[in-house]
């Protein structure tokens, strides 16, 4: 079947079934990911497109793992998979322990 871009469950920026805390790129609020909503709007090519958007008025921000991302660093989906943000995998900034100075 081909794409439906009217179908909300089949959207790959879909919110999980389960809710968890994310935060807006844009807007910077922070709130359970089943508050992202659905809207359906007009497309460039004159259809109709659905987009999972950020539920704050104002916000234009679309996209649950796009402009809206869970709080939880480690989150993982019900398949245990996620979003790659593996663009600096090499973490140049050490690690800084509070009161861990090695001076001597
Ligand atoms: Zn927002």
């Amino acid at each position: 079947m081909i794409h439906d871009p009217l179908d909300s469950r089949r959207d790959c920026f879909k919110p999980p079934d389960t809710p968890v805390e994310v935060c807006c790129l844009h807007c910077d609020e922070t709130y359970q990911s089943d508050r992202i909503a659905w809207r359906v709007e007009a497309s460039a090519d004159g259809g109709r497109q659905g987009v999972w958007c950020c539920p704050t008025p104002g916000c234009g921000d679309v996209g649950f793992g796009f402009d809206i991302l869970p709080t939880d660093p480690n989150y993982r989906d019900e398949n245990g998979g996620w979003v790659c943000f593996d663009e600096d995998q090499e973490d140049d900034e050490p690690d800084e322990e509070p009161g861990g100075h090695t001076c001597n």
